[in-house]
């Protein structure tokens, strides 16, 4: 059965997309059908799959608005091994467009009702701001992931971003769930850092991944490689963290399935 992750974070830069990218390809790796999809209008989850913005006939915009057939705007396996549906600057006319229908918040979640069970996973990339794109995700999603950096003001963000995903979820989605909590772009030697993913740990629990992606240049240069950390340096440390959170998501999937068949 299908998951529906959206990743979210109203603060940008904190390794959304690069989780994005990395997961699916981890996770297409251990052999799981998954789908990658650019909500973006910055289209850097697009690129980053090795999917020319500039050159795509389809986009979410021909999904959300134009209610095209998916199986007419999938790309289908990119170089990281999953499905992509790809975003660049017609998105931000989709969120404009999105205004004018009834219904505009479960456009994404009607479009993916048919296809959902074809994959393992379906991961949402989500614009760093709240719009009309980003209800959408979030009305579609299972639950919510959040890549955060473990800085001065992090808390305060994660906790305004969680206040705003349970208004959401009363408003549009009431089985919406935070997946999980990553720490991304992580130095063990900052102790701010130690100290904040502390507090993090005492806070949320469980819900923290241990998984920790570190900082790594890999991560960095492999968008202008146009391919997933793992395609083009897959001895680097970013590449194995993602690996290793691959492992930990599908460990923590089937748990819930184990206590899901006893309950
Ligand atoms: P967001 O999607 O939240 O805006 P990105 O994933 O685009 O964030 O990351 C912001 C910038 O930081 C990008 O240039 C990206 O390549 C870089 N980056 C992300 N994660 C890491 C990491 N773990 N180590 C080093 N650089 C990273
Ligand atoms: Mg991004």
């Amino acid at each position: 059965m299908g998951k529906i992750i959206a990743v979210a974070n109203q603060k940008g830069g904190v390794g959304k997309t690069t989780t994005c990218v990395n997961l699916a390809a981890s996770l297409a790796a251990t052999k799981r059908k998954v789908l990658l999809i650019d909500l973006d209008p910055q289209g850097n989850a697009t690129m980053g799959s090795g999917v020319d913005k500039y050159d795509v006939e389809n986009t979410a915009y021909e999904l959300l608005v134009d209610e095209k057939p998916f199986a007419e705007v999938v790309i289908k396996d990119t170089v990281g091994k999953y499905d992509l549906i790809a975003g660049n600057g017609d998105v931000t006319a989709a969120e404009i467009k999105l205004m004018e229908f009834f219904a505009r918040e479960i456009r994404l979640r009607n479009a993916l009702e048919s296809v959902k069970d074809e994959y393992d996973f379906i991961f949402i990339d989500c614009p760093p701001s709240l719009n009309m794109l980003t209800v959408n995700a979030m009305s579609a999603a299972d639950s919510v992931l959040v890549p955060m950096q473990c800085e001065y003001y992090a808390l305060e963000g994660l906790t305004a971003l969680i206040d705003t995903i349970s208004k959401l979820s009363a408003m549009v989605n009431k089985d919406l769930t935070i997946e999980g909590i990553l720490r991304t772009m992580y130095d063990p030697r900052n102790r701010l850092s130690n100290d904040v993913s502390d507090q993090l740990k005492q806070h949320f629990g469980e819900k923290v991944y241990r998984t920790v992606i570190p900082r790594n240049i890999r991560l960095a240069e492999a968008p202008s490689f146009g391919a997933p950390a793992m395609y083009y340096d897959k001895s680097s440390a970013g590449a194995k963290a993602y690996l290793a959170l691959a492992g930990e998501i599908i460990r923590r999937a089937e748990q819930q399935d184990a206590q899901a068949k006893e309950a």
